[in-house]
């Protein structure tokens, strides 16, 4: 006996995300999920219940004001991290205080390509735009989570025509397209744990506080770690919850 395999099962993010190979979580979980694929089509035993009729635990379901995903379907590193000196790739520093500090940068540099998709990674409001002749466009999203307000923050990009400042977006909604800055074209991503401020911008703060700028990290926390630890949960057999 066969079961038809669910598209939900198929498209699961745990085996969509590429390039990932450092998260042994998420690994394990694409285990254990072909695991259950395969459960799907293995004939069940004389008397075994299908599996729709074992009642489910119920569900931890987290609300989804505190649900994030990755704005972009792969998260392959470009040449800066959380924290890294902000420097070109090729170590030419792109600030730095009086003292010589260079300045240390507040999100997460991702490969990506010109004209591709950016996702939000919440549900939220669009709370600002700026374009800039160097770094072209850069959004910041809103998100009013249980545990307070969330700005994520989106480089690098253009605004897609029909999204203005105010407007709502959903998880998982396109709002942006990756802008063309040729070979320094790539993603950068940050997340701000606090509401609209100036400071909000900064794709960079210094090591410590100058030029009436505070010190690294102020409310930047680190990105990649933010969305791990607030993706969707992973359905697995029996209404498991990972
Ligand atoms: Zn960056």
């Amino acid at each position: 006996m066969r079961f038809p395999l669910p598209d939900s099962a198929r498209l699961t993010p745990a085996v969509r995300i590429q390039g990932d190979t450092g998260w042994v979580g998420r690994s394990t979980a694409a285990l254990l999920l072909s695991a259950f694929q395969l459960a799907l089509v293995v004939p069940t035993g004389p008397g075994a219940l299908p599996a729709a009729a074992v009642p489910a635990p119920p569900e931890a379901k987290p609300n989804s004001a505190d649900v994030f995903q990755y704005p972009l379907p792969t998260w392959q590193p470009h040449c800066l991290g959380f924290g890294s000196e902000w420097r070109y790739c090729n170590g030419t520093p792109l600030r730095a205080c009086a003292s010589g500090q260079v300045w240390l940068h507040t999100g997460t540099d991702e490969v990506a390509a010109v004209g591709q998709p950016v996702v939000a990674a919440g549900d939220g409001v669009i709370a600002g735009y700026l374009v800039d002749p160097t770094f072209r466009g850069g959004v910041l999203i809103r998100h009013q989570t249980t545990a307070g307000v969330v700005i994520t923050q989106y480089w690098h990009v253009w605004l897609r025509s029909g999204f203005t400042v105010g407007a709502s977006v959903k998880r998982g909604q396109a709002f942006a397209d990756i802008a063309d800055m040729g070979d320094k074209t790539h993603f950068h991503f940050a997340v701000f744990n606090g509401d609209l401020e100036s400071h909000t911008w900064n794709g960079a703060l210094p090591p410590s506080a100058c030029s009436g700028f505070p010190a690294f990290p102020y409310k930047f926390v680190d990105p990649t770690a933010f969305i791990e630890a607030h993706l969707p949960p992973v359905r697995l057999a029996h209404g498991t919850l990972f």
